[in-house]
């Protein structure tokens, strides 16, 4: 099984022909509510695949919350660990794109900065028994590292993805990941260094890998990821195939709940297979429009993938 603990939020879109200033009102011509949070987004991009997924995280007691639940449970994905609190909120991500695809965005986490250790230890069969764990920090970043600390007590994978980036991370993190995955933006937050190139990728994954996990794996959107291991001396660059991209949003994480679904069904295969067939169903994310809404379906995927 892999076990997801991390964020629901409800993406309230809003396409307008150009942003608000301060104080002003316009007119949008388009309005939709899409299903994110970096957490849910990866669970279901694995239960998609053909993973037994349950995701741990905490929605609101109000219709996005109650919304949330059911399109967890039309992705199969168990919800025995998904709570609901009058306390705070869903999770929400206002967006505005304008016609040129620039966007402003407010995220309010509400429920999901309420997810705490009690609902952690209620959770500690499944994490314990989990083949994978996954984590990212759009939750409480002491319940993340306390996850990842419960999954490697019990000799269960952990997958990290250090998304959204915080400039003074735990060292633990590092230590407590088997795999550490970041994009070249938080690997730039992270380490100082600016990732333009395949070589800036080697040395930020480099730097990563030192600060004490077993695999570094750096996502280079188009051009696919720079793999860093402490068992190979040489850094692994996995090209994408090359694809007409429509909508990148996502993208990372289609890639994370992916890697996730192979670490936890084909652990036969090597790493970089791993990563080659994780960049394939991510790239067939980004021909898609929207966030789950793009993330292709087991019977959708070629299948030598599987
Ligand atoms: P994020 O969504 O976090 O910014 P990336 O942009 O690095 O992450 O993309 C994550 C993964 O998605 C890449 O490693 C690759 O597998 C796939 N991907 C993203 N953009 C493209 C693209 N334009 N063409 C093919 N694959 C892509």
């Amino acid at each position: 099984e892999v076990v997801v603990v991390g964020s629901c939020m409800t993406d309230l879109v809003s396409l307008t022909t150009r942003l608000p200033k301060a104080g002003e009102t316009i007119l949008g011509h388009k309005f939709f509510v899409g299903f994110g949070g970096k957490g849910a987004n990866q669970c279901v991009q694995s239960a998609r695949l053909g993973a037994k997924t349950s995701l741990i995280c905490k929605v609101g007691n109000d219709s996005f919350g109650n919304d949330y639940v059911d399109n967890l449970k039309k992705n199969s994905i168990s919800t025995a660990f998904v709570g609901q609190t009058a306390d705070a909120a869903t999770g929400t991500a206002s967006i505005i794109v304008n016609s040129e695809g620039q966007n402003v965005i407010v995220i309010v986490p509400g429920a999901n900065l309420l997810l705490n250790f009690e609902d952690l230890k209620r959770a500690s069969d499944v994490i314990c028994k989990a083949k994978v764990v996954v984590c990212q920090l759009e939750i409480t970043p002491a319940v993340s590292l306390e996850a990842l600390k419960m999954a490697r007590a019990s000799g269960v994978k952990t997958l990290f993805n250090p998304a959204p980036a915080l400039a003074d991370l735990d060292p633990q993190f590092y230590t407590y990941s088997d795999i550490f995955c970041c994009n070249e933006t938080e690997a730039e937050i992270l380490t100082g260094i600016p990732v333009g190139n395949l070589e800036d990728a080697e040395k930020v994954g480099r730097m990563l890998l030192e600060r004490g996990c077993k695999l570094v794996i750096v996502t280079l959107g188009a051009e696919g990821c720079m793999m860093i291991s402490g068992d190979e001396p040489i850094p692994k660059h996995v090209p994408a195939g090359k694809v007409r991209a429509v909508d990148t949003t996502g993208a990372g994480d289609s890639f994370v709940g992916a890697l996730a679904f192979y670490l936890a069904y084909y652990p036969k295969l090597s790493m970089e297979e791993m990563i080659r067939k994780s960049n394939c169903v991510a790239s067939v994310s980004v021909q898609a429009p929207g966030t789950q809404s793009s993330y292709p379906y087991r019977k959708d995927l070629p299948q030598d993938l599987f």
